[in-house]
């Protein structure tokens, strides 16, 4: 696929993201795509809170499909930002192994978790950044993280 195709989308997984930005949740949305037809499967977004902090939007994509769906080769998963690892590793244990992100999270990695897994980079066919509305997208994801510092910190504002 293009990378206009890409960027299309990432849009959707960004509608996602501010679905999550609504209920004070992270604004990761994902989106997982049948590369063979182009169809969307499941879109979802992070549902992640102190209780939890297993609710990635990832996992969320993958919670809302059958075992059946997932066609190994076929699928792409896109994620507004760089997945975590633990979201990479899931991801590539169900044999999805195409992943494409609108952003790499500076936040979160220094380096990105390719770097820290032989295995997973080993296995993974397709890791792209598309780097497609890094401005917009940031000032949300960063928008997140100051309400949540003063909420963890209880700094008023
Ligand atoms: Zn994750």
């Amino acid at each position: 696929m293009n990378k206009k195709k890409h960027e299309y989308y990432l849009k959707i997984a960004l509608n996602e993201a501010k679905k999550a930005l609504k209920q004070n949740k992270c604004p990761i949305g994902a989106v997982l795509v049948n590369a063979k037809d182009e169809k969307i499967i499941a879109k979802n977004y992070s549902k992640n809170a102190h209780s939890s902090v297993l609710f990635h939007a990832e996992i969320n994509v993958i919670d809302t499909i059958k075992e059946s769906q997932i066609k190994k080769d076929n699928l792409i998963i896109y994620s507004t930002l760089e997945p975590c690892i633990m979201c990479i590793g899931t991801l590539v244990r169900l044999g999805i192994l195409h992943f494409v992100f609108g952003q790499r999270d500076w936040n979160m990695w220094q380096i990105s978790p390719l770097d820290v897994s032989p295995y997973l980079r080993r296995k993974i066919k397709t890791y792209e950044n598309i780097n497609c509305f890094s401005n917009d997208y940031y000032k949300l994801y960063s928008k997140y993280d100051e309400e949540e510092a003063r909420r963890v910190f209880n700094i008023e504002n």
